[in-house]
């Protein structure tokens, strides 16, 4: 995609290794020592107080030997909101259709009919559904093209003969054989209309739409969502503000790398900032990178820069301070997802033991013996969560049957228990 500009994207810092020695440093430690404008912004920021979309932009531009700072005011705002706690959980991705009427420059999760089955049958969805029970996971993480049945007649026709007018509508039923074999689905639809969340709030606790960028200039020519209508700013933020009336808890997040600038990085996370401010439904936030692939429209545009995905996690943690959930995924950053615990996360995302990442194939999961150890060895817990998070395990939320379900899968705290404590069950 060579019209991308990416020349007002990323700085070229350090390497991870580099960065990561330095981040052990003096410096870090003695981070406290900020001061000026950066030192008031942390500081604010830490007893709790707002950062401003000017302070977001300012601290955007910081450069290596300050970002230090940054982090370690990040860090200390997790702390303060989730203790030493990281979370994850454990999934089983359904891919029910790779059809998609977008073309968007990053894909390679979309094929075209002929290239793979139109979609998942029932019976196939029920088995990995069963599967995954058996194997402990709780989580059906259902990803689907967007609206194939809108650009596809052999598929409107496939579907039709299910008996389902709609992908919204086949998800939803799968959804709910998917609750019979009690995991939970996790539904990321694309847009939706209240209905059809009205209806997907019956049997998934917990539903996803990424905003991915709040600029409507990534449409045009040349630019990574060009000839994508589902990828229209307003129309995601429509669907998650209905999501907000209903109170469906909601992961959202942003995907960084893709022709952005800051600005419209700083302008997407206060968009998701004030959506919040309104429904309190946000769950979760993902800083998801841009990972360049073979055969996809953007393969030879260059992954972010590390340094800016440190940034750009802080600052989500500044902006939305102690409570929010901050994601980094731990396969698209096999070697540094470590660091990311310095910038401020407390989530390192769904981890499958049956299926691959097919919006990521190439990037296997992390075992979770491995990060376990890691993550004991930085000093923190890790805790296996449902798609739900813990605090919104309420009937605030989730209706009385469902909620019924959720709260016999975990245990006080809100997460899966342990095995010790469900011996062996997960
Ligand atoms: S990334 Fe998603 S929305 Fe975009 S083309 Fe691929 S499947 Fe469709």
């Amino acid at each position: 995609m060579a019209a991308l500009d990416n020349k007002s994207v990323c700085c070229s810092g350090p390497a991870p290794a580099e960065y990561a020695r330095a981040m052990t440093g003096d410096l870090f430690r003695s981070a406290g020592a900020a001061s000026g404008e950066l030192g008031d912004i942390l500081a604010r920021a830490g007893e709790g107080g707002s950062v401003s979309r000017e302070d977001a932009l300012l601290l955007s531009g910081l450069g290596r030997e300050e970002v230090p700072f940054l982090l370690h005011a990040a860090s200390a705002i997790r702390d303060r909101g989730k203790g030493k706690t990281l979370t994850f959980s454990r999934n089983v991705f359904v891919p029910l259709t790779q059809l998609c009427r977008n073309r968007c420059g990053y894909c390679t999760f979309k094929y075209e009919p002929g290239e793979g089955p139109l979609f998942l049958t029932p019976d196939e969805v029920i088995d990995m559904a069963k599967k995954g029970a058996e194997l402990g996971c709780t989580e059906l993480l259902f990803v689907t093209g967007d609206k194939p049945e809108l650009m596809y007649p052999v598929y409107r026709e496939a579907l039709s003969k299910l008996g389902y007018n709609s992908t919204a509508e086949y998800l939803i039923a799968m959804g709910e054989a998917g609750l019979r074999e009690r995991i939970f689905p996790h539904t990321n639809l694309g847009l939706a209309t209240r209905d059809e969340l009205l209806a997907f709030r019956e049997s998934n606790p917990s539903m996803g739409l990424m905003l991915e960028n709040i600029s409507p200039r990534l449409l045009k020519k040349g630019q990574a969502h060009h000839g994508c209508p589902d990828k229209v700013p307003k129309h995601r933020m429509k669907t998650m503000e209905i999501a907000g009336e209903l109170r469906i808890p909601w992961t959202s997040g942003l995907l960084v790398g893709i022709g952005e600038t800051w600005e419209e990085r700083v302008d997407s996370l206060f968009a998701l900032k004030e959506l919040n401010d309104e429904y309190g439904h946000i769950q979760e936030l993902i800083i998801q990178n841009f990972s360049p692939k073979q055969g996809i429209i953007m393969e030879k545009y260059p992954p972010p820069d590390f340094l800016d995905m440190l940034k750009i996690v802080a600052i989500t943690r500044l902006v939305f301070g102690a409570d929010m959930n901050v994601q980094i995924p731990p396969n698209l950053n096999p070697e540094t997802y470590p660091l990311f615990v310095h910038a401020g996360v407390n989530d390192l995302g769904g981890v499958s033991p049956l299926t691959i990442d097919y919006v990521n194939p190439e990037a296997p999961w992390p075992r979770l013996e491995r990060m376990k150890s890691i993550i004991e060895e930085m000093g923190f817990t890790l805790r296996e969560r449902l798609p739900v998070y813990p605090e919104f395990i309420d009937d605030k939320y989730i209706k009385s049957g469902l909620l019924k379900l959720v709260r016999e899968s975990v245990d006080e705290q809100g997460y899966v228990p342990t095995e010790e404590a469900s011996n062996g069950k997960y």
